[in-house]
């Protein structure tokens, strides 16, 4: 990693853990990532801007992989802080925002027979995020655009997946700043999302079934925003292609059996997930291979009984 480039560590309230974001230090000072939206993490990411020798105010500019708030929350505060410019893809406007899509998750879910609770639930669970990040208008940039910071350039490269405009950041000197995109040892999820454009859902498991295997041909490492460093790029990213198509046969021969629901289909795989509120990943994940398998027609989707069947 580069002399200028520091990990900064910051705990988050989320099932995820912990948010790396990472300082550099150089003709600007940049932040890739900033942490989400509260006091204690105000208060860890300046502690850590004081062991560099700087403060707050110093920052010139904020470079943001996505919207999730322990990646965003807290850029509006600091931006304000700072007058420290911040930098985002234009597909992320509705997470930036704050989200406004719950009408199109609700309709969406509704139309999949998703229990009415069980919708609510996770609508509450959005609304619950809202505390953590407060509504952001970035600079937009987009794939092939430049960067800089000095001594240090990177090249924007949209790595959509996780979120509809995921970001990924290469100093094309073997160093990739990643967001969500590439973890070790962490499940990240294609989660279910809208492009804000069309307002049309993404197939956002196979959009990341693609970033994967642009990442998968990379030299160099990843900083990525949980978890280690990862320096064999190949073998990470190559073990979750291979997961997928493991759990993508497992869902086929579920199908092979008895036609099911989005909500049959992921209480057989995730009930106990499920039960602990974790719904929204559920239903994601499941949704992921059903989008997958329309795709290749080796699913079929029954309209009127709104089922999925192996075609
Ligand atoms: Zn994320
Ligand atoms: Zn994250």
């Amino acid at each position: 990693m580069s002399q200028h480039i520091f990990p900064l560590r910051i705990p988050t309230p989320f099932a995820v853990g912990d948010v790396f974001c990472y300082l550099i230090v150089d003709d600007k000072i940049v932040l890739v990532d900033c942490g989400y939206y509260a006091e204690e993490s105000l208060e860890r990411l300046k502690a850590h801007l004081g062991e560099q020798g700087l403060q707050l105010g110093d920052l010139d500019e904020i470079w943001l992989t996505h919207g999730h708030p322990d990646h965003f929350g807290q850029a509006a505060l600091l931006a304000d802080r700072s007058g420290a410019v911040i930098y985002g893809h234009p597909k992320e406007r509705s997470n930036f925002a704050g989200n406004d899509d719950r009408d199109l998750f609700r309709d969406y879910f509704q139309s999949q027979d998703v229990p009415e609770e069980l919708v609510q639930q996770m609508l509450d669970q959005l609304e619950w995020l809202q505390q953590y990040q407060q509504p952001i208008e970035p600079e937009w940039v987009r794939e092939g655009d430049l960067l800089e910071s000095g001594r240090i350039s990177v090249e924007v490269k949209k790595v959509p997946g996780h979120a509809p405009g995921h970001l990924l950041f290469d100093t094309r000197e073997g160093v990739m700043f990643g967001g969500d995109l590439l973890l070790d040892n962490i499940s990240t999820n294609a989660l279910i999302n809208f492009d804000p454009d069309t307002r049309q859902r993404n197939k956002s498991l196979l959009q990341y079934r693609a970033s994967l295997r642009w990442i998968a041909e990379r030299e160099g490492q990843v900083l990525p925003g949980h978890g280690e460093i990862i320096h064999h790029i190949r073998e990470v990213a190559e073990h979750h292609l291979q997961e997928q198509e493991k759990r993508y046969a497992h869902i086929h021969q579920l199908l092979a059996k008895q036609p099911m629901s989005l909500m049959e289909l992921a209480r057989r795989l995730f009930a106990p997930s499920i039960e602990q509120g974790a719904v929204f990943l559920a239903l994601s994940e499941v949704l992921g291979y059903l989008d997958w398998g329309r795709e290749e027609e080796t699913i079929g989707w029954n309209q009127r009984k709104r089922t999925y069947c192996k075609a």
